[in-house]
């Protein structure tokens, strides 16, 4: 284990500024919190987190996140409060802390290996500061280095997790070194009898061969020198891991694989590359399908090198990687080595300040694509990741609700959630989740997806299924509704209906079945008139329907008033008599009769507007009044309605209106909006009370905000 001066020496090495006394609190302070709990190995605890920190130091990170490491484990397995480092050692120190403690808390929460990657996406975006992640590594790295402590089955726990986890996460940040040792621990450990037999393998070869790799060194060096190109050629037996990827991935035995010794020859610039490649292959057979030029078509994440398979010196199967010397800084190193060539520095890591520059990087979008490609924590800004009950990794965009995350656990579940569970407390389903929220669904048979849920979810599978949901219920409900219109006014003009007829007319109205022809009148599309005119092209309509339609009231109910007369006093006897289209008086209502010329009486509400055009011409006046039994017919009232658009709002109204003994005579849809319909509606009631208690009846529901009568 590192002494306290030794490691606050190792910071020094590389930062003479770091702060010596901040270094030695924090390594006391350790040392102090985690006191005499012991690691598996019987070390006590604390030596974890100062080896950590000296990791850390391996990667030459600044003093704060040294502090950090040998302070990770204080807040998460001791007493120590986010407050208490912050208050001794800063804001910094505090922040990288926390960062660290929650992302301990995370993991704990199971995690299956489909969601490895989504795993990974996670820690990435909760690490706002890419320290945190360094740190982190740092922490899985001694804790891999120490696995063998450990008991077997959460040996192999680890492990896998590692390889699925952590050693992608190092490659993406561009840790090489960091990612091949996490790899090699986690291969031995799963795969213990594939690591034995591969490096008894290569012992054999390496016997065989005799020292053949500083051999076929020292050939390629002369042939570099005999044609004048300046070469630094490096070789080396690959590690177990990967040879056993290779096999893996090409299926391969490893007798097969030409590639067990890997040489690499570094030169100053790019034409010298392909000299190079022009010496080894007229020189040494080529191996066909080994050749790629990286140089030319670099890879994604913006990896360059020519790659090529020879029968080489020594007769043996090699594989030759050909480079310039900053290419491969860049290629080992990562997006770093690539920051500090651009700086014009030699050395490349002797500066710690390249971890704020890389975060600098990862900011800017604009920076050259191809080091950010799988590197930049600013990818998944754009995603929130979940927890289920049962620790499922659920990605989500940005400001996803519980109903998109019910959604993308299952249709089933979004079309039936009624509330949510986010980390154990109830909240409202427009809650903006947050990354590592667990949340938990609450649903309910009875419920159906609601358009006020359109207005707050992002994604497009529950826009889609609410959407869905909507349309196909709505279009029911008008079918529903635009039957019974249609059966009123034939009903009403005495003619008879029948489906019959209306499959004759649908090409009258586009339409492919007699449901699409109910939909529209239902909807209001086309109105009941219509319909009827199309079945009887030549039925003439009575005067009043005439009126009516005029109005544009189809449906309004008149055979009665046609053949009894209307129970109104004060009329002169013979003169036609009819309700104005304009106020819908009903029994109760004060009322007053107008002579109009040719259609007789004109019977208002008193309070109608239209009668202020009378006003200079009292002699057209009539003074009326209902007669005793009025209330024995029907009357239309009208009502103005606005009803919330959602799923079974329009069979709350029908509903309400029958079970009040009221008929909807007419309805038409006169605005539309995402929340709501308006719609004036033509009941026929007894007198004005019982068109007032459809009103307070009407009021009473909750998927109806407005109704008013109207005229
Ligand atoms: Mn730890």
């Amino acid at each position: 284990m590192l002494r306290q001066y030794e490691l606050v020496d190792l910071v020094k090495s590389y930062d003479p500024d770091a702060d010596e006394d901040a270094l030695n609190r924090a390594y006391v302070f350790a040392m102090k919190k985690h006191g005499a709990q012991l690691r598996a190995s019987g070390d006590p605890y604390y030596s974890h987190p100062v080896e950590v920190a000296g990791i850390l130091t391996k990667f030459k990170l600044d003093s704060s996140s040294v502090i950090a490491g040998l302070l990770h484990d204080t807040v998460e397995d001791t007493d120590t409060s986010v407050e208490e480092i912050r208050g001794l050692f800063g804001e910094q120190v505090a922040q990288l802390v926390d960062g660290l403690t929650k992302l301990a808390m995370i993991e704990q929460k199971s995690v299956n290996n489909k969601q490895a990657e989504n795993f990974r996406k996670l820690l990435l975006a909760m690490s706002e500061d890419v320290r945190v992640l360094l740190i982190k590594l740092a922490d899985r790295l001694h804790n891999m280095r120490t696995l063998h402590f450990l008991k077997p089955e959460k040996r192999s726990r680890i492990a896998k997790e590692t390889l699925d986890i952590y050693a992608p996460l190092a490659e993406r940040i561009g840790m090489q070194e960091v990612k091949s040792e996490l790899e090699e621990i986690a291969f031995r450990e799963i795969h213990k009898e594939a690591y034995e037999s591969i490096r008894a393998r290569l012992n054999f070869l390496r016997e065989q061969g005799s020292n053949i790799v500083p051999k076929i060194i020292e050939q390629l060096k002369k042939d570099m020198a005999d044609n004048d190109i300046a070469a630094e050629i490096t070789g080396r037996e690959k590690t177990p891991y990967s040879i056993w990827r290779k096999m893996q991935q090409k299926n391969a035995s490893f007798e097969q694989l030409s590639d067990i010794m890997a040489f690499r020859i570094c030169v100053d610039d790019i034409a010298a590359c392909y000299q190079a490649l022009g010496i080894v292959h007229s020189k040494y057979h080529m191996v066909p399908r080994r050749f790629k030029d990286y140089i030319s078509t670099p890879k994604p994440n913006g990896y360059k090198s020519i790659h090529t398979g020879i029968i080489g010196p020594e007769n043996t199967r090699i594989e030759i990687q050909i480079r310039t010397h900053e290419m491969h800084e860049v290629a080992e190193k990562g997006i770093a080595a690539h920051w500090a060539y651009k700086q014009g520095q030699k050395a490349v890591g002797t500066n710690f300040r390249w971890i704020r520059e890389l975060l600098e990087i990862l900011e800017q979008a604009q920076n050259p694509e191809e080091f950010l490609e799988n590197t930049k924590l600013e990818m998944y800004n754009d995603q929130v990741f979940c927890f289920t009950p049962k620790g499922d990794l659920i990605g989500l965009p940005i400001n996803s609700t519980p109903v998109d995350f019910a959604y993308a656990v299952h249709s089933g579940v979004g079309d039936t959630c009624v509330g949510a569970k986010i980390n154990g407390e109830i909240r409202p389903l427009r809650t903006v989740l947050q990354n590592g929220d667990q949340v938990e669904i609450l649903t309910s048979k009875a419920q159906h997806p609601s358009t006020e849920w359109e207005r707050f979810v992002v994604t497009g599978k529950a826009k889609a299924a609410i959407r869905r949901y909507v349309r196909e219920h709505k279009r029911d409900q008008f079918i529903t509704l635009g039957q019974q219109i249609l059966e009123r006014i034939f009903k009403g003009e005495s003619l008879e209906f029948s489906e019959k007829g209306l499959v004759n007319v649908l090409p009258n109205f586009e339409a492919e079945g007699v449901d699409d022809i109910y939909a529209k009148v239902g909807e209001g599309l086309v109105t009941g008139w219509d319909v009827l005119k199309a079945v009887y092209p030549g039925y003439k309509q009575s005067k009043l329907g005439k009126v009516v339609k005029s109005l544009k009231v189809p449906g309004f109910r008149k055979e009665k008033k046609k053949n009894t007369p209307l129970k109104i006093k004060g009329l002169i006897p013979g003169m036609a008599v009819h309700f104005a289209g304009c106020c819908h008086p009903l029994p109760g209502d004060r009322i007053v009769g107008i002579v109009t010329t040719g259609k007789g009486v004109a019977v208002h509400t008193i309070d109608c507007k239209l009668l202020e055009k009378y006003a200079d011409e009292p002699e057209r006046w009539l003074d009326i009044s209902w007669g005793e039994d009025a209330e024995a017919e029907l009357h239309v009232g009208r009502l103005k309605v606005m009803l919330n658009n959602e799923p079974g709002a329009l069979a709350e109204l029908s509903n309400l209106i029958a079970r009040s003994n009221g008929n909807i005579a007419n309805l038409n849809i006169t605005n539309r909006t995402v929340s709501y319909f308006e719609l004036i509606v033509d009941v026929e009631v007894k007198d004005l009370k019982h068109l007032t208690d459809i009103i307070a009846a009407l009021k009473a529901s909750k998927m109806i905000s407005y109704v008013s009568r109207s005229s």
